[in-house]
């Protein structure tokens, strides 16, 4: 683990500096043609970045976003020829009119699931693109001219030179925004959206709200685009607003690697330059006009995916230095939660039931869990153990009875108002985020007891914070014992391992009970010790544990009391030496030795 002094600048961070440089000395020295191509690839750029967030990050696939650009580009169009308007104004009005609509579409699309939403972003891509070519007050397929050049103090910006830097410093802007935003609690929360909603609910981060804000944040980058283009064009028609432009924007995203801000720009620099060449010499050589270069792109995009499935990036980043891990220094605190006194009761099942169709899946189960306690939920397979797991943390309602937390009623609350109250969970099939750091994934667990929002982080303003959940993180990490891996890939780690980082993850959330989903399954015999060493030293450190398990061995060695169930119902409860004697346990379990049940 690296943590160099406070001001002192990594290799990464030189890196980053010196090709910031380059950037900036490019329009100075390439010929005036290259310049406008480099401005064109910026400008691209800006949506691919916004593509990279909601794709790449988020797991939303648009092939809707040349259609915001077009947005962008003929609201400050509207503005400055309709309006006599400086075109400066048609920034801000080009993001308004985005950013309205965007909301509007988000709101209305961003609950389906699967396809549907690709689906839909072709639907609303197709009718913008009709809407921008039919309409006469945009100038039909004809198209809008005379767009004004934009003026800094008194200079008209219509030199490529010029322009490109005004392209160049939006660019920068922009990746800086996205790379803040990726390192924050919000960047963490929008990652684990990609794999499913499950974890980010469980850490009560608000799922469809965050979407939408990511979608609106990519369409005004989309915006942003447009109003570049626009006054550097000075002329607009619908074409490069249309679906095919849609889609190469997502190419140009997947082949430079959709999950990483340098990613995007990679691709699109490497296709809009293959591009520009493509149509130069393809026409030539096959001696036809045509949009050969499409087909070439289909190629590519095909051969990238099959060779290097997330793209160009990981493959150039692998060559430079890594990040280590930065210690953030500023003195933030979390709020913690005030201990519940030993013996009070956490949680009170009462009477739970859950059917699907005909299935009484939970029928009829009660049993409390006092603070302090260590409670086995053990049973067969398919004695609805998970079912009832899942009701406890609200991911899915009891039919009938009910559930309370410390108290308050949560048999239909959300699993976010679930965690809220202090309930942190495991779960049965690993989820965690492969690509991220240990220390990462176990600073997600701390969403619900940070506050800054898209804005701040993406301005970076969040540090305090953001350095008070690192500390508490590795702090959780040191308790599980994985303190010395919190700078390697989660991904990396054997299961044993990556079931304590997700109990390290429940921990940093400062839970008063925490749930664990078949903790064991799957784990060596030495990896099983290690786990049950570590529950026994959360319960010495005031931790409340609910351990539901299909491993007898495990369960026997760490609980104080066990609620045994079994098709559905609770068939006994008890300390661990008299469930083993039950004749109905030793029953269920029929063909199952049951550890000691012999000697007993
Ligand atoms: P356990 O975790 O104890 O192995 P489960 O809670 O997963 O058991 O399942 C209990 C019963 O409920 C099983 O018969 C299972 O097939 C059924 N079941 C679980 N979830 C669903 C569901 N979403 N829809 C229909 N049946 C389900
Ligand atoms: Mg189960």
């Amino acid at each position: 683990m690296r943590s160099g002094p406070l001001g002192s600048l990594s290799p990464r961070t030189l890196l980053g500096v010196a090709a910031v440089l380059v950037a900036l000395a490019l329009p100075l020295v390439l010929p005036p043609f290259q310049v406008t191509l480099l401005t064109n690839i910026l400008i691209f750029a800006l949506v691919v970045t916004g593509l990279v967030l909601l794709t790449g990050i988020v797991g939303l696939t648009s092939f809707g976003h040349a259609a915001f650009m077009g947005v962008g580009a003929y609201t400050t169009a509207l503005v400055s020829t309709r309006l006599g308007l400086s075109p400066w104004l048609g920034l801000p009005a080009g993001l308004l009119v985005t950013g309205t609509l965007a909301a509007l579409l988000g709101a209305v699309t961003l609950r389906m699931q699967g396809h549907y939403l690709p689906l839909a972003t072709i639907a609303w891509g197709i009718s913008l693109f009709y809407v921008f070519g039919n309409t006469p007050a945009l100038g039909g397929n004809t198209g809008l001219t005379d767009i004004p050049a934009l003026e800094l103090l008194g200079l008209r910006l219509t030199g490529p030179r010029p322009y490109a830097y005004l392209a160049l410093l939006s660019v920068l802007l922009a990746a800086a925004g996205a790379q803040c935003l990726l390192s924050s609690r919000t960047g963490r929360a929008m990652r684990a959206l990609r794999s499913g909603p499950l974890v980010a609910e469980a850490f009560g981060v608000p799922t469809f709200r965050l979407r939408v804000q990511v979608f609106v944040l990519s369409a005004l980058l989309a915006s942003w685009a447009g109003w570049l283009y626009a006054h550097n064009q000075r002329f607009l028609n619908p074409t490069p607003f249309g679906l095919q432009s849609g889609i190469e924007y997502l190419f140009m995203a997947v082949v430079g690697g959709a999950q990483y801000v340098w990613g995007g720009l990679l691709g699109t620099a490497v296709l809009t330059d293959l591009r520009e060449r493509l149509r130069d010499t393809l026409p030539a050589l096959l001696g036809q006009q045509g949009n050969f270069e499409t087909v070439v792109f289909g190629i590519l995009v095909i051969a990238v995916l099959h060779g290097a499935r997330r793209g160009l990036w990981p493959v150039i980043e692998r060559w430079l230095p890594s990040a280590g891990l930065r210690r953030l220094e500023h003195a933030g605190t979390l709020p913690t939660r005030a201990p519940v006194p030993r013996g009070e009761v956490l949680l009170d099942v009462r009477g739970a039931v859950k059917t699907f169709g005909g299935l009484r899946a939970v029928d009829d189960v009660s049993f409390t869990l006092h603070a302090g306690e260590i409670l086995g939920l053990i049973g067969p397979n398919g004695a609805g153990k998970s079912t009832l797991f899942n009701l406890v943390t609200g991911v899915s309602p009891a039919t009938a009875g009910q559930v309370l937390v410390a108290g308050h009623d949560v048999t239909r609350a959300s699993p976010g108002a679930v965690h809220r109250l202090g309930v942190s969970r495991t779960f049965q099939h690993v989820r965690i985020l492969p690509e991220l750091s240990v220390l990462e994934n176990a600073m997600m667990g701390g969403y619900a007891r940070a506050r800054a929002g898209i804005v701040r982080s993406v301005l970076h303003l969040e540090r305090a914070e953001e350095a008070a959940l690192q500390r508490e993180a590795l702090a959780q990490l040191e308790r599980v014992g994985l303190q010395a891996h919190a700078t390697e890939l989660a991904g990396a780690l054997p299961l044993g391992q990556q079931r304590l980082l997700e109990v390290a993850r429940a921990l940093v959330g400062d839970p008063a009970l925490l749930l664990l989903d078949e903790p064991a399954a799957g784990l060596r015999h030495g990896e099983k010790r290690e786990l049950a060493a570590v529950l026994r030293r959360l319960q010495a450190g005031g931790i409340t544990i609910l351990i539901v398990e299909h491993d007898m061995d495990l369960v026997m060695s760490v609980v104080d009391r066990l609620v045994v169930m079994s098709s559905g119902q609770r068939l006994a409860e008890g300390l661990p030496a008299d469930i083993r004697r039950d004749p109905a346990v030793r029953e269920a379990y029929l063909g199952v030795d049951l550890p000691g049940a012999g000697a007993a």
